[in-house]
């Protein structure tokens, strides 16, 4: 039996189960994808413990990503993101990654976006944003980076290479020119919010929301009655589910059924 799982607290009505185990189907693997709570002081001794147990890999979120990287040997692109949402307990020692940022990057190559020398915009500069300005910067973007406080999007485009920084009042001005724009906010989660003014939108954009419920946003919505292609945040979510069993396993991931399974229960 082939064990792998999630950490994370609360963890809630995860996603990743049904998602990761109808891909064990499809691949006849025998596995199983387990739920852990642990409490946040009890963090090392979590990693620690599913190592020795034999776990073969894990998925970590709120509020572990951060501190994760203490634990494990985290792999260049998380140590630049400051998150890691992957362990693969493969090697002598457990490696951390983000596959938040390929996830991102993988959602929008499927719907065709060209990424190589685009102008993006990242909505946001917390922990989604960060993964995806760096995805976008590593793809061959130039990335502008707006955010309600001002001073983040400042401190993170310092790091994101070809980056700048801007409040969101600069979004309109900065959507004229821009090929993809990227909400990585919480606006819109459970609320029928946007946090990018509808009449900045238009045809030539690719719209991507990091928010997947619901998920047709109303920034979706908003992009759709503009003409430009909309990608809903299920993509990334599935891509980087995709990215950790590609990791864990070193198979191609049934991309299909796992997209099937996620989308059932949103
Ligand atoms: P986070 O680290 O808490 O960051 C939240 C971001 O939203 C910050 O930039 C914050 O700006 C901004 N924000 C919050 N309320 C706002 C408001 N009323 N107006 C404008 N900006 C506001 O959260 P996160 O982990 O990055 O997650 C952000 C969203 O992405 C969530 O909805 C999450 O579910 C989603 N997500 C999706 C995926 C996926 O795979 N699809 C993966 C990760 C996250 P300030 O800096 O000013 O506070």
């Amino acid at each position: 039996m082939h064990v792998f799982g999630i950490i994370g607290n609360p963890i809630g009505h995860s996603l990743s189960p049904p998602m990761h185990e109808a891909a064990y189907d499809e691949l006849d693997l025998e596995g199983r994808y387990v739920t852990f709570e642990p409490e946040p002081e009890d963090l090392e001794a979590a990693v620690d413990g599913a190592d020795a147990l034999g776990i073969e890999g894990m998925n970590v979120t709120i509020p572990f990503k951060q501190d994760v990287l203490e634990v494990v040997d985290a792999d260049d692109l998380a140590t630049r993101i400051g998150a890691v949402n992957t362990i693969d307990f493969s090697g002598p020692t457990p490696t951390g990654h983000n596959t938040d940022a390929v996830g991102a990057i993988r959602a929008l190559r499927d719907h065709n976006v060209a990424l190589e020398g685009s102008t993006a915009v990242v909505v946001g500069a917390g922990g989604a944003g960060r993964a995806i300005a760096f995805g976008l910067a590593d793809a061959g973007a130039t990335v502008d980076i707006a955010n309600r406080t001002e001073s983040t999007a400042h401190e993170l485009a310092e790091v994101v290479p070809d980056a700048t920084g801007h409040g969101l009042e600069s979004l309109e001005e900065l959507l004229a020119d821009a090929d993809i724009v990227v909400n990585a906010t919480s606006v819109g989660m459970e609320t029928d919010e946007t946090p990018i003014p509808a009449g900045a939108l238009h045809g030539d954009l690719a719209v991507m929301d990091a928010v997947y419920r619901p998920l047709e946003t109303r920034l979706l919505r908003d992009a759709a009655a503009a003409g430009a292609t909309t990608i809903d945040g299920a993509w990334m979510l599935l891509y980087q589910g995709v990215e950790a069993l590609e990791i864990w396993t070193g198979e191609d991931a049934p991309v299909e059924t796992m997209n099937e399974a996620l989308r059932h229960r949103l």
